[in-house]
Order: C-alpha cells, then structure tokens, then sequence
C-alpha cells in the first residue's frame, strides 16, 4: 500500500500513539523503514547478521517478523532475572516489570531503563503502531500498546525469539 513516506519515517518519542488503540492487538509483523535510516552503536552488515542470528531471530529482529503467539518459553519465565537483546546483548527488560498479559507473548510495562529501547511508528497494518526496537543494534522487539497495567499503562508486547534470559 503507498504510504506518505515522510508519515512512515516519523520517530516518536514516546508510545503516545499506542493509547489510542482500544485493541487487544497482536505484536504485529513487516519491515519498518524508519529504523533502517539510522546507525546504531552496534551495526553489523546484513551478511554478519544472518550468520549470527539463528533464522528465527533474524526473521523477528532484522525483517521485524512476529513470532506465534504461546510459541516462546520466555512468555511463562517467572523467574526473576533480565531479559537481553538477542542479537547483542543489550539489556532490554526486567522481570521485575514483566506480567502476564494473556496474549501469549512476553509482556512488560516498561522497559529495563529509559534507554535501552527506542520507539517507532509503523504502518503496516494500516494504522499506526508504537513499533520498539533495540536501542543499541535496531533489532526489532514487538509493539506498545496502551492497555498495559499501572503505573505506565503500557503493554511492551514482546517476541520472546528477539530476547535470551539471564536467571538473576
Ligand atoms: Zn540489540
């Protein structure tokens, strides 16, 4: 679909946009263009990329795939610990923020320190979403919605493939 691409490329701040979402919508999929324009602390070569990432990660981080719901292990770790970047390391979410959202993806109200992701608005479902990504490498994570708990209201809705987890 012809998106305005000057629309497309427009960085939000914050996740204001996912409180108008009265949806229970999922992590979503497609590339996001806006994120490909920048270079991040870590940046490696398409080619580096996917001799890292096992097919899976480079399918949700790299081409901003979703992962099945109920599909990842991380939805049920209850154990207290830090959820990591998956393609570098970078500490994303903390169990101490992490609830069950019961929408089969990994869920968070707010990520581990304010700058470990970053936000974007993508388009490719039609509307705009809150896509959040990586704040070192650009991976992609999932999406933010806005009928997540107190004090944040915020749902990080996460792809369990985009992270590993470090037990604490
Ligand atoms: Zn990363």
């Amino acid at each position: 679909m012809p998106f305005n691409l000057s629309t497309r490329r427009t960085f939000v701040a914050g996740a204001g946009l996912a409180a108008a979402m009265p949806l229970l919508a999922s992590c979503g999929g497609g590339v996001v263009e806006a994120r490909k324009e920048r270079t991040f602390r870590v940046s490696k070569t398409d080619a580096q990329w996917r001799r890292e990432l096992s097919r899976s990660e480079y399918r949700i981080l790299r081409e901003a795939g979703t992962e099945r719901a109920y599909s990842s292990p991380l939805d049920n770790e209850k154990r207290a610990g830090t959820f990591t970047c998956a393609g570098c390391n970078n500490r994303l979410y903390s169990s101490a923020h992490k609830y069950d959202s019961g929408t089969g993806w990994p869920s968070f109200w707010r990520s581990i320190d304010s700058g470990a992701v970053e936000t974007s608005t993508d388009y490719n479902i039609g509307y705009p979403r809150t896509e959040v990504h990586c704040a070192d490498c650009g991976g992609h994570l999932g999406h933010i919605f806005g009928d997540g708990p107190q004090p944040t209201g915020k749902r990080h809705c996460i792809n369990g493939v985009a992270m590993d987890f470090i037990p604490a």
